[in-house]
């Protein structure tokens, strides 16, 4: 029996994405000058974050980074190993200021709106810098490991609720470029995040933040590289409306998985897949752009 797909065409058309034949001229224009200067600055304690997490574990690597963001007064913000799902390093910023106010589960079944989650994004800090230190962390430990950070658990790319952050793009931007030129032996690519904000308004960072090491899924879109919430039973129905692969994410099907032995959404793109999450109440059916389609 055919079903028809009514929705909103933008959230099953590919994302056009800005070429950039010469993406490092580009990459060199969204240098933030004074991520630049603290990640130069504190080069020693960073490079030492990043040793002592291949030598004596993560655990120590990330008490070693708190107390000497301490004692040199610098602000971090919430971030830890992650929970079962993702077991990964990873951080957290504010909900809402930092969010586009046309995120469909903002104030209603966000799931960084409730529990653990919800107490680390309110103790996050409003300005960049925090943010960027604490994912500066994070990477390192995460790639001194063979792994990626979580950016953001909580939180957007924006700042006051309504325009880019692109003081924080930008450092995230460095934080790659940083990588590269001071790890040995590293592939390119220290973490993941997600964006609620519309592709059209953010496509061009994406495109750059992807080139510096940091994996950008777009959420809420059928498209590669993409992730969206529906609900199980209606994922063969949406494979017949697309080319795109779409994937069930491992940790909601397995206990034996978790981001830190998947890393299928930092492929996701390449793999010309979208990462499926499962949606798990009545309440996120109703909000999710994909569930609820078929009823
Ligand atoms: S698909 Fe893999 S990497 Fe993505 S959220 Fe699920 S477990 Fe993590």
């Amino acid at each position: 029996m055919e079903h028809t797909l009514n929705i909103d065409k933008k959230y099953i058309t590919p994302i056009d994405f800005p070429d950039y034949p010469a993406i490092e001229s580009f990459l060199d224009e969204c240098t933030n000058d004074e991520a630049l200067q603290f990640l130069d600055t504190h080069r020693k304690a960073l490079l030492k974050i990043y040793r002592l997490a291949q030598s004596h574990g993560e655990n120590n690597a990330i008490s070693f980074a708190r107390k000497y963001c301490k004692e040199n007064n610098i602000k971090l913000n919430p971030f830890g190993n992650g929970n079962r799902k993702t077991a990964v390093p990873s951080t957290y910023r504010k909900v809402g200021e930092t969010c586009p106010s046309s995120c469909p589960y903002l104030g209603t079944v966000c799931l960084a709106q409730k529990f653990l989650v919800d107490m680390q994004a309110k103790r996050a800090h409003d300005e960049w810098m925090p943010a960027f230190v604490t994912m500066t962390i994070c990477a390192l430990v995460a790639v001194a490991n063979g792994i990626k950070a979580r950016e953001k658990v909580s939180g957007d790319f924006y700042k006051n609720g309504s325009e880019l952050d692109l003081d924080y793009i930008s450092s995230l931007i460095t934080l790659g470029q940083w990588l590269k030129k001071n790890l040995k032996n590293y592939d390119g690519v220290y973490g993941w995040t997600y964006t609620h904000i519309d592709p059209e308004e953010i496509g061009e960072y994406i495109v750059a933040l992807e080139a510096a090491g940091l994996k950008v899924l777009t959420s809420d879109r059928l498209v590669a590289g993409g992730a969206i919430i529906t609900e199980y039973k209606d994922v063969p129905k949406l494979r017949k409306h697309t080319d795109v692969k779409l994937i069930k994410c491992l940790a909601e099907l397995s206990d034996n998985y978790s981001c830190r032995n998947c890393d299928l959404c930092s492929q996701a793109k390449d793999m010309n897949a979208c990462i499926v999450f499962k949606a798990k109440d009545k309440k996120t059916i109703k909000h999710s752009p994909f569930a609820g389609l078929f009823n």
